[in-house]
């Protein structure tokens, strides 16, 4: 086998460290809140209470666990053949060493595509790696080494890309792990105390049940600040690549550029059908590869889009470009069914805030 073949397989393995730690971690939670709380510390004194502890205690566990496996084995979703170069284009785009003249390549196979974003000096955002014109919102993941549709960020907890495919999972997957967090945390404080304050009898019981009130109120907290700031991001239709550099359309960069309004913006990830929403199966709109703009489809609440700064413009001749309303090839993708393949699985868990963003950027030159 050669060496690069056996530090692949090694940094492989090595990836999945993160989640099996937060495997084990649940594991030991579900032992310690079920055994021996549930069993050895409330007993039969209070069977009532011991009932109803286990049924919520099960509810969340199933959610939780349901949401994050989702967003752990949810395949990232790619761009689809329509943004590949032909034979041709690709032969002709290699040969030629100018920009320019690549980028020429490029104008050419893009036309009629369903393209709104440019890079920052005004060129169709191209990537070398995977040879595809990149869909909005796409990007290349240099972890996962392929162009994520809508991608959000590589999350090493989840040991996958958070993207179209997997960005309603990995809301719910906050969501419920700050609910697990929190109805343990709050059930087992009066036990915390009692066992703190030597109001219960020493067993073994004590460390799992002190120990598990530290570490939920923990994981409580730091998850906490990561789905506040994800819902943000979903009521602002905004990835956090997006939310950290503003996407360039024909007319300048707006980092409003893909909001319709909140109510959309949520429908956009969550889905028209409210019953779905709390559910870990996909539901969100579209197919990755096209997403309504304000430039498109204004919205009267939005009051249009806002006309850039001129610092913000790019500086080619495509900054000049009036929006156009949809063209036939768009108005299809647009209106066409979600893709197949994204009703897969999932992935999955973030962490204590430091998901970490990798990606490579697009030239700005
Ligand atoms: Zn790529
Ligand atoms: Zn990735």
């Amino acid at each position: 086998m050669a060496p690069t073949h056996v530090l692949r397989c090694c940094q492989r393995g090595l990836s999945w460290i993160p989640v099996i730690f937060i495997a084990l971690v649940v594991c030991w939670s579900y032992y310690a809140y079920v055994v021996e709380l549930c069993i050895f510390t409330i007993g039969y004194s209070s069977i009532g209470e011991q009932i109803v502890y286990l049924i919520f205690f099960h509810v969340s566990f199933v959610m939780f666990v349901w949401s994050y496996w989702k967003t752990i084995f949810t395949k990232p979703a790619n761009p689809s053949k329509e943004f590949c170069l032909a034979k041709v284009e690709k032969e002709r785009y290699e040969k030629e060493e100018r920009p320019e003249a690549q980028q020429e390549v490029l104008w050419r196979a893009a036309a009629g595509l369903p393209l709104y974003t440019r890079t920052g000096s005004g060129a169709i955002r191209y990537c070398d790696r995977c040879q595809v014109i990149k869909p909005d919102r796409c990007h290349h993941c240099s972890a996962c080494d392929m162009c994520v549709l809508k991608m959000d960020h590589h999350c090493p907890w989840v040991n996958n890309c958070v993207g179209f495919s997997n960005y309603k999972y990995f809301i719910l997957f906050l969501a419920y792990s700050l609910v697990y967090c929190l109805f343990i945390a709050a059930t087992v404080l009066q036990y915390f105390i009692k066992f703190w304050t030597n109001n219960l009898p020493e067993t073994h019981a004590k460390f799992h049940v002190l120990f598990l009130f530290f570490v939920a109120a923990m994981f409580c907290i730091s998850i906490l600040s990561l789905f506040s700031y994800h819902l943000w991001l979903v009521g602002r239709n905004r990835s956090t690549i997006e939310a950290f550099r503003a996407p360039v359309f024909r007319t300048g960069s707006d980092k409003n550029g893909f909001s319709l309004g909140f109510r959309k913006n949520v429908a956009q990830v969550f889905g028209d059908q409210k019953k779905y929403w709390p559910l870990p199966l996909f539901t969100s709109q579209g197919d990755g590869l096209i997403f309504p703009t304000r430039l498109v489809s204004p919205d009267p609440e939005q009051g249009g889009p806002q006309p850039p700064e001129p610092s913000q413009r790019p500086s080619q001749s495509v900054a000049g470009v009036p929006a156009s309303p949809l063209s036939e090839v768009e108005d299809h993708l647009l209106n066409s069914p979600p893709h197949g393949n994204h009703t897969a699985a999932p992935n999955a868990l973030t962490s204590v805030g430091t998901d970490s963003v990798t990606i490579s950027l697009e030239s700005q030159s």
